[in-house]
């Protein structure tokens, strides 16, 4: 039998199983925030747009009737979703009717971080935002503005402050997130990978989950794809110091000790070499160095890593062969929170090189080729008016990390204490990103807020930042507004739109209002010359001659089929500077790193604490899920991991030992403490480490429901290890202790 996408989530996890099939959106809730009986579902009108409950972008049908949005069901005419959402998207009406959203703009009125603000009119908000960003850029510059973005409605807050002068644009998901897997992959093969990631997951033989919990992980595409490749007889390899969703459906688990994944892959390499599993003639044709990575992975033999990893040479050995045998098809996949360890693009960098050692890369099965829709830009005036700034403060190129490819965010922060050696950022417009989970060390965060002369802070939501903010602006939800068009690089290039499906609740505006209005209010309004974003859209359409009226009513438009990979006619190639596959990088070493990765142990924790380890749930979207109610249904606080025989022995638990569900407090090592949280005592965890679904333990009153529930990682993350090569944050560098709830000192 195929096992299909439900299927697979069913048998992976009770809670996201329970929010399959139930289906989220046949339950509403009224404004109140108390259920209340379906209104109905069906509709007697169906909006296509695409789903913003995380950034991938599947293609929703939202169904409306009578005002109300009382459905979401995926597009089948949409390549991302194909008909199917994940749990987070049908439960968009849980965001669109959230009683605690914003619901009108905010002055601040007492010091900032005290939460206390005014509700003021739009007019007075704006004028107050123009006022102070005029005044910061007369004193430091217009590049003293910085803005932390993440979300499509970004792009008009990235447009404003192109026209504003300033190039100090940055977002947590890079140097936060997947930044060591774009540089790795770069040096690799001359490309990042970008998102969605090219992966032809569908059609693997072999699929290796090496810092991914695919499945809790929910891009709905790639878990649809893992489905299939599931059905279709493919083996999982899963790398992971907990037993995931997708470890319970591997052919081999490898509970690796945490921070050890390097000494893991090149003992894998070495048995590919020594056995001659690898593709040698793919190899000579595409690649450079493999004498000196043969070289260099000549000792690191399973036995060598045993120690290390706490993997038995045996079980490397067997998942080495399954991992070779399957070649080509068989797909290493890159992973998407990357920051770990402060070693992950050495981490990255051998993942990248088991790839092209089975001959994935360009072929089927493996990483294949993505294009994008072809597409016009919006036709702007020439000679438009600007400040001229400077350059970046976190320059990627010639930095202090020179093999970033993005702005780093945490760079951000860095120019915005005193006495940075080329910057002094003195004000932020945090556009939909929550920087006080996402960040590291909020501690220092908080502080690097106090030397801003400015922020404002664009939500939907009155998140934490929020809190930290001179101004908040309340922004409609994605089922509210206009959009520019969606169109990513992808292996069927689509273009897709987002419109609006019922008008903006409360005092909320759309994005594209806020910046054409802080655009017009600051002497720039001629960068923002349409009406609206839906005359942006059609513009941008209609110069290529494409039918927006089409688009509207389909959602997405789907490009011709394309060549993917060799077996459909292209050729295998890397955009390198000698065109092939760097095995051995001497651009690493041309800069001082090593041009192969070398394992080097990381510092242990104190004696009785655990390595506090993070992920994600299939239902919740960081913290911006977690004051849904609809998703809080199902999995409505997050919960420690702690293997069943380390509690059987911890410190403080001698004489009670810690029992399954019983609340814990975390400590950290500089004596941080968590909320109180429930303990999911188990077998399917190593003992020298503990695991929070990150997001939880929110600080922000004004989220009724999440505030104060399950215990925050972001607030026990006040350590982390830089990476040396592209500056990303490892924040899986620290520890905790454990305590019973009650009895904490
Ligand atoms: Fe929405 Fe889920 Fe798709 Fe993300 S993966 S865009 S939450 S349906």
């Amino acid at each position: 039998m195929a096992v299909t996408r439900r299927r697979f989530i069913q048998i992976g996890g009770a809670a996201a199983g329970a929010a399959a099939v139930t289906g989220l959106g046949t339950r509403w809730w009224g404004l109140d925030g108390d259920p209340v009986p379906d209104p109905a579902t069906a509709g007697d009108r169906v909006v296509p747009s695409y789903c913003e409950l995380c950034f991938w972008g599947c293609g929703v049908l939202a169904h409306v009737r009578d005002g109300v949005v009382t459905k979401i069901t995926g597009n089948p005419a949409h390549p991302l979703s194909n008909g199917q959402l994940c749990p987070r998207g049908a439960g968009a009406t849980g965001l669109l009717y959230d009683p605690d959203r914003l619901k009108r703009p905010l002055l601040r009125r007492e010091k900032r971080g005290d939460d206390v603000f005014e509700e003021v009119s739009w007019d007075a908000a704006l004028n107050e935002t123009a006022k102070r960003l005029e005044e910061v850029a007369e004193r430091h510059g217009p590049e003293a503005v910085a803005l932390f973005t993440h979300g499509s409605g970004g792009v008009w807050f990235k447009h404003f402050m192109k026209a504003w002068g300033s190039p100090n644009i940055g977002a947590p998901s890079y140097a936060q997130c997947r930044g060591p897997r774009e540089a790795a992959f770069t040096v690799t093969y001359g490309t990042p990978l970008g998102s969605p990631e090219p992966l032809d997951i569908a059609n693997a033989r072999c699929i290796t989950l090496i810092g991914s919990h695919l499945g809790e992980n929910m891009h709905n595409t790639q878990v649809q794809e893992l489905a299939e490749a599931i059905g279709k007889g493919a083996g999982l390899v899963v790398v992971d110091p907990r037993f995931s969703v997708a470890a319970s459906k591997a052919r081999y688990w490898l509970p690796v000790k945490p921070g050890t994944d390097i000494a893991l892959l090149l003992a894998w390499m070495n048995v590919l070499v020594e056995e001659k599993l690898y593709d040698a003639d793919y190899v000579a044709r595409y690649t450079t160095g493999f004498e000196q990575l043969a070289k260099h992975v000549a000792d690191k033999t399973p036995e060598w890593a045993w120690p290390i990893t706490g993997v038995k040479p045996e079980l490397i050995r067997a998942s080495a062969r399954f991992i070779g045998g399957a070649r080509p098809a068989s797909l290493v996949h890159p992973g998407r929170h990357t920051v770990w360890y402060g070693d992950d693009t050495q981490r990255e960098r051998a993942m990248a090189i088991l790839a092209a050692l089975v001959g994935s890369w360009g072929r089927r099965g493996g990483y294949i080729a993505q294009e994008k829709f072809e597409l016009a830009g919006y036709p702007l005036p020439a000679d438009l008016p600007h400040h001229k700034g400077r350059e970046k403060a976190d320059l990627p190129k010639g930095g202090a990390y020179p093999l970033a490819t993005e702005v780093l965010a945490s760079g951000l922060c860095d120019a915005t204490k005193p006495g940075h050696s080329l910057y002094d950022l003195k004000a932020w417009i945090v556009y939909g990103c929550n920087l006080m989970q996402a960040m590291p060390a909020r501690r220092q965060l908080v502080e690097t807020l106090q030397h801003l002369d400015f922020m404002m802070a664009v939500d939907v939501l009155p998140s934490e930042i929020c809190g930290w903010a001179d101004v908040v602006l309340p922004e409609a939800t994605y089922l509210e507004r206009d959009d520019d068009l969606s169109a990513p690089a992808y292996k069927r290039p689509f273009v897709a739109i987002r419109q609006e499906v019922v008008p903006p609740m409360y005092d909320s505006k759309p994005g594209w209002w806020i910046a054409k209005e802080l655009a017009s209010r600051t002497g720039l309004g001629a960068w923002f010359p349409w009406k609206d974003a839906k005359e942006y859209v059609r513009a941008r359409l209609e110069k290529k001659g494409l039918s927006y009226a089409e688009l509207a009513a389909k959602g997405a438009l789907v490009g011709p089929p394309i060549a993917t990979c060799e077996e459909e006619g292209l050729p295998v190639s890397a955009s390198t500077a000698d065109g092939k596959i760097q095995l051995f990088a001497k651009e690493l070493q041309d800069l001082g790193f090593d041009p192969l990765p070398v394992y080097v142990p990381q510092e242990e924790g104190p004696p009785g604490s655990f390595r506090l380890l993070t992920g994600r749930s299939p239902l919740h979207t960081f913290g911006r899920t977690t004051n849904n109610r609809l998703l809080a249904e199902p999995y409505p606080e997050n919960e420690v991991w702690v293997n069943a025989d380390a509690a059987r022995s911890l410190p403080g638990f001698e004489v009670r030992p810690l029992a399954d569900g019983e609340r814990v407090v975390l400590v950290n090592q500089d004596g941080i403490r968590s909320n109180p949280v429930r303990a999911k005592v188990t077998q399917r965890i190593r003992g020298d480490c503990v695991y929070l679904v990150h997001g939880w333990g929110q600080t922000a009153k004004k989220l009724r429901y999440a505030h104060g529930r399950g215990a925050s990682d972001s607030d026990l993350t006040s350590r982390y290890k830089v990476d040396p090569i592209m500056g990303g944050t490892g924040m899986s560098v620290n520890f905790v202790r454990l305590e019973r709830a009650g009895e904490a000192a």
